[in-house]
């Protein structure tokens, strides 16, 4: 078992594609030697967003993948899109095998891959769908899950945007936590090569993960890889991996009890969440009062003008406030649809006001 969260941090690391049996072999020493992870990873079968780029090596990469396995110990990783590939990464003795982010947005792909998984024990990682859609996620962990996979681990490997960002696939932190509350038995890791898509800011984003309490990496390393076949601008060799999991601060997660300052803090905080419930509760009051009054006089619920002038107000402030306008517009759209239902209870009441 491996993903049940009890072995933390997991890091897997590996090329994105096995290309040659020296590539392979070579990054995986160097790796092992590192003493820092857990697990080799490498693409067998690559799933290329176009078709006249390299698309794996197929069934010689498994055979490198079992001799990599006998030289340094470590379990190895293969992504898997299709039950063809699962009965070959069993004939090859794969410990973990992944579904890919492609994969997980193919509910008839994920299904299929289950179905071959019955009666199997093996390790499973599920990465997310490409688009953020965190149903379509749990729902392929749940197929998973469903067909009796007992070590299963998420990945959060980015999602996809059509608009440029600075990521190569934007991390939706939220979403993947939400995820990972979904299923606390399950370790939640992060992939900063595909979240990130270059070497530049891997360390961030994983030290960003780890602070969020997620429970290992998947990490792209390759033994030279400014001439990588696959995914050449964010790997890194297995040297600087290791300088970057040097540099990382590993955050425990203890009980508030050992530290009364926790304790002391939390408790205020909660006052402050139910002193906010309750000013809230206030205003509902008194825009129950003015919906009355609307009611009377025949007006509309929704006055535009008046919407807007209390979002800009509130960003204004906010600001001041150092509260993100990103924020302060979302709490206004959560009170402005709460006032709505209200005013509309008040408007579809037989009495006038409450
Ligand atoms: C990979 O891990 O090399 C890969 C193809 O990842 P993803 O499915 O996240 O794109
Ligand atoms: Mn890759």
């Amino acid at each position: 078992m491996f993903f049940n969260t009890t072995q933390k941090p997991f890091i897997i690391a590996g090329p994105c594609s096995a290309e040659t049996e020296e590539q392979l072999m070579s990054t995986a020493v160097q790796l092992s030697q590192t003493g820092k992870i857990n697990a080799l990873r490498a693409g067998i079968w690559k799933p290329r967003t176009r078709p006249e780029t390299f698309a794996g090596v197929g069934l010689p990469g498994l055979e490198w993948m079992q001799q990599a396995k006998q030289k340094t110990g470590l379990p190895i990783a293969v992504e898997v899109a299709s039950p063809y590939h699962v009965e070959m990464a069993l004939k090859y003795g794969i410990d973990i095998i992944w579904l890919g982010a492609r994969t997980t947005g193919n509910p008839f792909s994920v299904q299929e891959i289950a179905d071959s998984l019955k009666g199997v024990s093996i390790s499973v990682l599920i990465k997310n769908p490409v688009q953020p859609d965190i149903d379509l996620w749990s729902g392929g962990a749940d197929r998973l899950l469903n067909a009796g996979i007992i070590d299963l681990g998420l990945v959060h490997r980015g999602f996809h945007t059509y608009r440029s960002t600075d990521y190569r696939n934007n991390p939706l932190w939220d979403l993947a936590i939400e995820m990972k509350n979904r299923y606390p038995a399950h370790a939640l890791l992060c992939d900063p090569s595909h979240i990130v898509g270059k070497r530049d800011g891997l360390l961030e984003v994983c030290q960003k993960s780890i602070d969020l309490n997620y429970d290992g990496l998947m990490i792209e390393s390759h033994n030279r890889p400014d001439q990588a076949w696959s995914d050449a601008a964010q790997q890194i060799t297995p040297l600087r991996l290791k300088e970057m999991l040097d540099a990382l601060i590993w955050r425990r997660e203890e009980s508030a009890e050992l530290h009364p300052l926790i304790e002391e803090l939390r408790r205020k905080i909660d006052c402050i969440d139910d002193e906010l419930f309750s000013l809230i509760s206030d205003r509902m009051k008194i825009v129950r009062s003015l919906s009355a009054y609307k009611k009377e006089k025949g007006l509309t619920i929704v006055q535009t003008g008046r919407w807007t002038e209390i979002l800009q107000n509130a960003a204004a402030k906010g600001e001041k406030l150092h509260l993100a306008t990103e924020f302060i517009e979302k709490y206004m759209e959560a009170i402005h649809s709460e006032s709505i239902r209200h005013q509309t209870e008040v408007f579809n009441s037989s009495s006038q006001g409450s």
